[in-house]
């Protein structure tokens, strides 16, 4: 099975448990994306419906047989209610398997803050609908993956045998309350537990920060053989120059899989060096961003167990 492990649902109705901060909805970013995917016209009310058929087009259309799409908890406060003024994204759970149960191709990846008062009943509640990983955001979450009151809840992930799929190093996309939490070592109590963790972009830090975080996860991965990466975004404009790095490892290149970071565009024309003219026009004209990034790091030479991955590390 081919899987592409890492897509974004993105919501903005509160029927579906949804919601982006009013600044981000205005912001370049989200305009861009919207324009990009073709929902520019698209009403509001209509938004979520619009994306979430384009998803479900392009799974289907796509050489993937398998798309890990993410939902994104908010952030809690002390009693372990929802801190509404703190987040900035949301996208239910139930909303994410719902939209999964539509297409076989698309497989929910639900996200569970450690901090909620219901925690692990909420774990146990997505594993058992189908979650095939839990994903995380720090980040932008307020989580430390070190603070030792998560410990039960990573205990409760490993008994369940479903991966913990993070960001880690530096977020860009989404408002970050603590930049510290996305630093790889943090894992290391989450990995001692046992957890099978899928570091996003393979901890790259991207093209605005001097202090690196790739070398670490490179360091990490011959630690730990429940240390995962994916390769989302590493074929866009913020990462591209890290996924050489990656194909240059030996080891690296048994432990990361295919993920895209849909809709965050796939930009082949940044491998002109490496692909020449023609295979790159090739690639740019693949409408359908998920087979073009799939295409792309086919071509970079990413190998069939690269792309395959997802299906042995995911609870699929
Ligand atoms: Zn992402």
């Amino acid at each position: 099975m081919l899987i592409d492990v890492h897509a974004h649902l993105i919501g903005v109705d509160p029927d579906n448990g949804c919601y982006v901060e009013p600044s981000m909805r205005r912001g370049l970013l989200f305009q861009y994306l919207k324009r990009t995917l073709g929902l520019g016209g698209v009403p509001e009310d209509e938004l979520d419906a619009a994306y979430r058929e384009r998803l479900v087009e392009w799974a289907e259309s796509s050489e993937l047989d398998g798309v890990g799409v993410l939902a994104m908890d908010g952030v809690y406060n002390r009693d372990g209610e929802l801190d509404r003024d703190r987040t900035s994204v949301l996208v239910s759970n139930d909303y994410c398997l719902q939209v999964c149960a539509e297409a076989d191709e698309l497989l929910p990846v639900c996200s569970v803050n450690p901090h909620r008062s219901d925690a692990i009943e909420e774990l146990e509640r997505v594993v058992k609908a189908g979650s095939v990983a839990i994903k995380l955001l720090p980040n932008s979450q307020d989580i430390d993956p070190a603070d030792p009151a998560h410990r039960p809840f990573w205990e409760r992930m490993s008994e369940l045998g479903v991966p913990l799929l993070t960001h880690t190093s530096f977020e860009h996309t989404i408002p970050v309350i603590n930049q510290d939490w996305g630093h790889p070592r943090r894992l290391t109590a989450v990995l001692d537990e046992g957890v099978t963790v899928i570091a996003a972009h393979c901890a790259s830090a991207g093209v605005v920060h001097l202090t690196e975080h790739f070398d670490i996860w490179l360091d990490m991965i011959r630690t730990y053989p429940n240390l995962y990466g994916d390769i989302s975004a590493l074929a866009s404009m913020a990462r591209f120059s890290y996924i050489g790095r990656v194909l240059d490892d030996e080891m690296a290149r048994q432990r990361v899989m295919l993920g895209s970071d849909f809709p965050i565009p796939v930009s082949p024309w940044l491998f002109l060096n490496n692909l020449g003219w023609n295979e790159v026009t090739r690639l740019t004209g693949i409408d359908n961003p998920l087979q073009k990034n799939l295409a792309t790091f086919r071509a970079l030479g990413c190998e069939q167990s690269i792309l395959r991955r997802g299906q042995r590390v995911l609870r699929v």
